[in-house]
């Protein structure tokens, strides 16, 4: 056993939809501007684009159905409803075509995002890690395992605040499918199992305060909730 100055962190985990077995994470990656609308309602094309990555630390992961203070720092927290991709198996240069076979399960999450840092950061040419990878930036809702190869390609995503509809679209509007997302990523990283990937949001992004009370949902996928507190 290696003997460590203190105790290593817990280790991060997803709940497993009917289970009490939980997937541990070891990595986040994240798809920026997956979803042609929302593309456009930052202002790019989303005609010219790959598909580009950015990451928030495993233990950014929170439970659906939680508290989240709103975070410090930021004066326009976003709500960012995604697709989850949780790998079960890794690997490098992965094809298109085999993709979909290191895919453990699929869940609801949301990409919580400091609006204003990251605004910031884009006109500075700085990096977005604090404005994405901050503390509770992660809720995701129990992961449901691939059931007889059936893989998430389409359905309807939403989110609403306060029962009120913001966000909605359909994962078959997604720029690049999870297939693509995953063979890409593999060319650039070593993927490893407990990886897991939020595949972008779509149209309707917008601010949360606190009070608020967020559901969101992907068809066959479940529910996701969670609460805005005080800071
Ligand atoms: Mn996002």
């Amino acid at each position: 056993m290696t003997d460590f100055a203190f105790p290593p962190a817990p280790q991060a985990w997803v709940a497993i939809a009917g289970e009490t077995t939980r997937f541990p994470v070891r990595r986040i990656f994240c798809v920026g501007r997956n979803y042609a609308e929302h593309s456009r309602e930052m202002g790019h094309n989303p005609d010219k684009e790959a598909p580009f990555f950015f990451s928030k630390p495993a233990d950014a992961v929170v439970e659906s159905g939680a508290q989240i203070p709103y975070p410090p720092d930021t004066q326009n927290l976003h709500h960012e409803i995604e697709l989850v991709v949780a790998l079960g198996t890794g690997g490098s240069d992965i094809s298109v075509e085999s993709a979909l076979s290191h895919v453990f399960g699929y869940g609801v999450g949301i990409d919580l995002t400091r609006r204003d840092l990251q605004a910031v950061a884009k006109a500075a040419g700085r990096p977005w890690d604090l404005a994405k990878g901050f503390d509770l930036s992660a809720p995701i809702a129990p992961l449901h395992r691939v059931n007889a190869g059936a893989h998430a390609a389409k359905g309807r995503i939403w989110l609403a605040v306060n029962g009120v509809e913001k966000q909605t679209g359909d994962l078959v509007d997604m720029i690049w499918p999870v297939a693509d997302v995953i063979a890409f990523l593999s060319r650039s990283v070593t993927l490893q199992p407990g990886d897991v990937i939020m595949t972008g949001t779509p149209a309707g992004v917008g601010p949360l305060v606190a009070g608020d009370q967020v559901t969101g949902g992907i068809d066959g996928l479940g529910d996701i909730s969670l609460t805005i507190a005080p800071r």
